[in-house]
């Protein structure tokens, strides 16, 4: 009756990255390496993670009508991801421009570009895809009233999953929609704002669901993560690797928990198979290209 187990809207971005000895002050020049482009942006991240485990995914995105979009339309389509609401034209692509010195430490600017301009006559515009969807995942690399007309298009069985990230305050008609809201220390500590909270995350987790969504996770790197609902607050265990790179463990871990939510897992085992999608994906350097397949998690 679906035909997607999971459809994305969100961002879709070219990082762009040098490696550089230090990064430049203010009205300094440094040399760095050879340029470095790779496909990214939190929403395009989550499709490609999901489409890898062997969902089946849709994306709703914006992307300018240049090379950069002609690079995250081919990454998304080369995953197995569907295309038919990735929108052309109106802004240049998003981009990020990224600086890393050797000790890891990076500089960041992102324009937005198109990605800015994904509004909310688009996602009503996509109302088929929506209907044809089990559950339907945004970030907020877009703008925030985009994500509000995503949690009022939802079709009456399908289910809503948010990772607030970059984070800010979010309305309560949008926390309502949220089955579950997913956030980690920092986007947790963020949406709470200043109401003084302490260091136990499973405090975090229930004042959180006090402000109205359905369920709450919290992710917490490598101590795994905690789920918490109606039921009750569970942790869940985290899986041991050797960590390399932890970029995209987020996107990675929401992708593979909203595809579980949707063939009928409970939030618990969701969590449980979205903590070892998340620990895979950081065995391995970059965002994309680590995500792992369904194959690579059952012999994790
Ligand atoms: P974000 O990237 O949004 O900050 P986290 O770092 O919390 O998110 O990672 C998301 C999930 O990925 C974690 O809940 C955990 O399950 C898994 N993960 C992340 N880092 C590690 C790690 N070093 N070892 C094992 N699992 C990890």
């Amino acid at each position: 009756m679906y035909d997607y187990d999971l459809l994305v809207v969100g961002s879709a971005n070219a990082d762009l990255v040098i490696g550089v000895e230090r990064r430049p002050a203010a009205g300094e020049t440094v040399l760095g390496s050879d340029l470095a482009v790779h496909p990214g942006g939190k929403g395009a991240n989550q499709a490609v993670a999901a489409a890898r485990l062997g969902a089946s995914t849709a994306l709703l995105a914006r992307v300018g009508d240049d090379g950069h979009g002609r690079l995250l339309l081919d990454s998304l389509r080369s995953a197995g991801v569907d295309t038919v609401g990735v929108l052309v034209g109106g802004a240049p692509t998003g981009v990020a421009l990224i600086t890393v010195d050797p000790s890891g430490d990076n500089s960041i600017v992102v324009s937005p570009g198109a990605n800015g301009r994904l509004a909310p006559e688009d996602v009503r515009a996509a109302s088929s895809l929506f209907h044809a969807s089990r559950v339907v995942s945004a970030q907020l690399e877009i703008p925030l009233e985009t994500v509000v007309a995503v949690a009022s298009s939802l079709a009456p069985d399908s289910r809503f999953v948010l990772n607030p990230s970059p984070p800010r305050p979010l309305p309560a008609v949008l926390l309502a929609a949220c089955d579950p809201l997913i956030v980690n220390e920092h986007e947790a500590k963020v949406i709470l704002g200043d109401s003084a909270i302490g260091d136990d995350p499973e405090d975090w987790a229930r004042i959180l669901l006090a402000k109205g969504p359905r369920s709450v996770v919290v992710t917490l790197g490598a101590e795994g993560a905690l789920v918490a609902s109606r039921d009750g607050v569970s942790r869940v265990a985290s899986v041991k690797v050797d960590a390399v790179d932890t970029t995209g463990a987020g996107d990675a871990f929401t992708a593979a928990l909203a595809y579980r939510l949707g063939t009928g897992a409970s939030l618990p085992e969701a969590a449980a198979y979205a903590a070892r999608v998340g620990a895979a994906a950081v065995t391995r350097e970059g965002a994309q290209v680590s995500f792992p397949t369904a194959e690579e998690v059952d012999a994790l």
